[in-house]
């Protein structure tokens, strides 16, 4: 075990994000605190504009709050550098969004070392770790495909494998099932199911209340405002099977 494994992975306190737009100030996340420990699955769930986006991208370090105050493994985020921020953002995030976002004429496994190139590793090693990324989200046999010989799951994969291929401490993913139809989308949230057994911290984020169940634990987002869920968690194919029998109840109202 790492020595940051004793410090929270993500420690917020009374963030707030407003947006100053023609002189009116609008504020859309109000004093948000948060904590996520090594090795846990959470999903942070809302309805569409409640400021899951703003979060995430606060999260990501890829924007800052207005106030409050962010720690990633025990780094203040907030009063960074560009610079420092990109470098924090490249060493604990992998980034995994709805669209993939995937170079198509690159194959599964140049799209994989693409991440690895910014940290001086040799060629071969590149390749050793996109390989193995891709083994682990079950892609061994299709790694020489390029995105257009892959179906939408396969793609969402190799972003997954292009996230885990840095070994980041977390990862971060924004409706990364948006985009599928339910059984492929399942089999997707399955993955990453595997990988958090496995030890990988993961933040989900959605507006899909049965696709949050499948997370250890669930905040919910409304009008900026989060609040902690209790939930009993369910598995993958548990959730499959209440999507087929149309027993769920799908959008957080
Ligand atoms: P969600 O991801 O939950 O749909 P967002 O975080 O994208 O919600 O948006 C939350 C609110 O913040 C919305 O009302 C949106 O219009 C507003 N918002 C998001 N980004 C900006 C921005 N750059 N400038 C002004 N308002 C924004
Ligand atoms: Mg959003």
């Amino acid at each position: 075990m790492n020595a940051a494994a004793n410090i929270p992975l993500i420690e917020m306190s009374n963030i707030t994000k407003s947006y100053v737009m023609a002189r009116e100030k609008t504020t859309v996340l109000h004093k948000v605190s948060l904590k996520v420990d090594h090795g846990d699955f959470l999903a942070i769930v809302g309805p569409s504009g409640s400021g899951k986006s703003t979060l995430m991208n606060i999260i990501g370090c890829l924007d800052l709050p207005t106030e409050g105050s962010y720690k990633l493994e025990g780094l203040e985020v907030t009063g960074q550098s560009d610079n420092k921020l990109t470098e924090m953002r490249n060493k604990k995030i992998g980034f995994i969004f709805q669209g993939y976002h995937l170079l198509p004429k690159l194959t599964a496994l140049e799209n994989c070392e693409l991440p690895l190139i910014y940290r001086g590793l040799s060629g071969k090693e590149r390749r050793l770790r996109a390989m193995d990324a891709l083994e682990r989200v079950g892609l061994g046999q299709r790694m020489h495909h390029r995105q257009s010989e892959l179906s939408g799951g396969q793609q969402q994969r190799v972003a997954i494998a292009r996230a885990l291929a840095t070994n980041p401490p977390m990862l971060l993913a924004d409706e990364p099932t948006g985009a599928l139809d339910s059984k492929t989308g399942m089999e997707v949230l399955g993955m990453m199911e595997e990988l958090n057994r496995a030890g990988q911290t993961i933040v989900l984020i959605t507006h899909d209340m049965e696709v949050a169940k499948l997370a250890s634990r669930t905040v919910i987002i409304r009008d900026g405002v989060l609040s902690e869920q209790a939930q009993e968690r369910r598995s993958s194919d548990e959730t499959y099977a209440r999507l087929q029998d149309g027993s769920q109840e799908r959008i957080v109202q």
